[in-house]
């Protein structure tokens, strides 16, 4: 049957046709026109809860004063300033200084403008790392099947999504896939979830040794999996693979772009998922999605060795035009101000117990396989019954994702997963409207 059509302008022939923007869209062509807390409103006057902020990005919502002003202010002082060639500016330093703080063990700070970029640097620093400490060979990158790290060439060779490979000839070499650890999925019969991660850790210790240890540069990997399904790890898989890790002299990269800045409940996901990195890439909610800026931190260990080894070849030759933008560090320092006062992380761990019991209310829904998640970090995996999957995949998602919209919840299908992401400054009763229309969509979509 037809999706009904939301379309209220025809942007389609102006805007993304050949995208991810309409290859990813749940709900035909919708213009969004303002925001305002946890709501926006499309051209019609029509105001919808942001159920997703945004691409997960605005966890303090739409219409915060102080990170506007703060732009404004920033953008009349100084515009643009670059950091090369021995120049910074202050919003520059005083960021750096609130990540450090905020991110124990982080001895640097490196700026780009998105997700994608920051990975980017990653595999370049960790590349340039090895060749520091004079093993050349050492350059190969493990990520995870359904991973999600970005989409330029070797960020996406890093995220482990079909359509993110196929007709682009990636991954490109020496970058590799371990398994997904979704034990609703992935288990055998009877396996604990301790015995499924310690599966997991083992299968990925014998990939490094099929590979060769001494070709393996670092993995990377997500706290919780967000674009591939919000995916929480099962208990103890972390703390399987930092021993992997630490055996073959492999570096962690923490890809924090989604749990990031108090999403799981604690500034960084990997502090409540028990993840060990040498390195963080973060991203959308560093400036509450506002701006755009990216950052990559990295220990003390790395940033050493590579800062001799500059040393001694004169230059690490990386760094973009905006990279550390003076309008995004402003407002990412900011942000974390804001994140800090009101204590956002504190804030998302009174919400979790709330919001996950209402996700897992509906776990005996027909429709519904599994209803997941950690922090306000949260998933609906649609199934036709168990583990399966619906033939065709992918049209399930977006009809209850489009008769939500047609209850004013913005909700985003990947897949058949109906996937939440609120802002963090949601409140008890905005929550309620969020979850309000969802029992009777999934009966609708089940009746569909
Ligand atoms: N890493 C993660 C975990 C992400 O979720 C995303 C985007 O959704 C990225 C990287 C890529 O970020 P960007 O879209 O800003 O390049």
């Amino acid at each position: 049957k037809p999706l009904t059509n939301m379309q209220t302008r025809d942007v389609e022939a102006l805007l993304h046709p050949y995208t991810n923007a309409v290859m990813h869209r749940e709900v035909g062509a919708h213009v969004i026109e303002r925001g305002e807390g946890v709501y926006v409103y499309d051209d019609q006057g029509r105001r919808f809860i942001e159920g997703m902020a945004g691409l997960w990005c605005c966890g303090l919502g739409f219409g915060d004063r102080e990170l506007i002003e703060t732009a404004q202010a920033q953008l009349e002082k100084l515009p643009y300033y670059h950091l090369f060639g021995g120049r910074s500016h202050e919003p520059a330093i005083e960021l750096a200084e609130k990540i450090k703080d905020l991110a124990p063990g982080m001895a640097r700070v490196f700026y780009q403008s998105s997700g994608s970029e920051a990975n980017e640097t990653q595999i370049k620093l960790a590349w340039y790392y090895n060749n520091a400490m004079g093993r050349p060979e050492k350059k190969k990158i493990i990520s995870r099947v359904k991973g999600y790290h970005g989409v330029s060439i070797v960020s996406a060779s890093l995220t482990g999504l079909p359509y993110n490979h196929k007709s682009f000839d990636l991954p490109v070499d020496r970058i590799h896939h371990t398994a997904t650890p979704h034990h609703w999925r992935g288990a055998e019969p009877g396996e604990s979830e301790a015995d499924f991660s310690a599966r997991l850790a083992r299968e990925f210790d014998e990939m490094i040794e099929a590979e060769g240890p001494d070709t393996v540069a670092a993995f990377i990997a997500e706290p919780v999996m967000g674009a591939g399904g919000v995916i929480a790890p099962p208990e103890g898989y972390f703390e399987a693979i930092t021993p992997v890790l630490a055996k073959h002299d492999v570096l962690c990269i923490a890809d924090e772009v989604i749990c990031g800045f108090g999403r799981t409940g604690e500034w960084f996901g990997h502090q409540r998922l028990g993840m060990k990195p040498n390195a963080i890439s973060m991203a959308k909610q560093l400036t509450g999605g506002y701006v755009p800026l990216s950052a990559v931190a990295i220990d003390a260990q790395m940033a050493e060795v590579i800062e001799r080894h500059t040393g001694e070849v004169g230059i690490f030759g990386h760094g973009f035009t905006y990279g550390g933008h003076p309008l995004g560090c402003a407002v990412g320092s900011a942000a974390i101000d804001i994140y800090r006062r009101r204590d956002i992380p504190a804030r998302v761990r009174a919400l979790e117990p709330e919001f996950q019991r209402r996700l897992r209310s509906y776990a005996d829904h027909p429709l519904v396989g599994e209803a997941r998640g950690i922090g306000l970090l949260g998933a609906l995996e649609l199934t036709p019954g168990g583990t399966a999957m619906f033939d065709p995949v992918g049209k399930v998602g977006p009809y209850l994702a489009m008769r939500l919209l047609e209850h004013g919840v913005i909700l985003r299908a990947i897949g058949d997963t109906l996937a939440f992401c609120p802002p963090m400054t949601i409140s008890e009763d905005e929550l309620d409207q969020l979850f309000a229309p969802i029992e009777r969509c999934l009966d609708e979509t089940l009746h569909w």
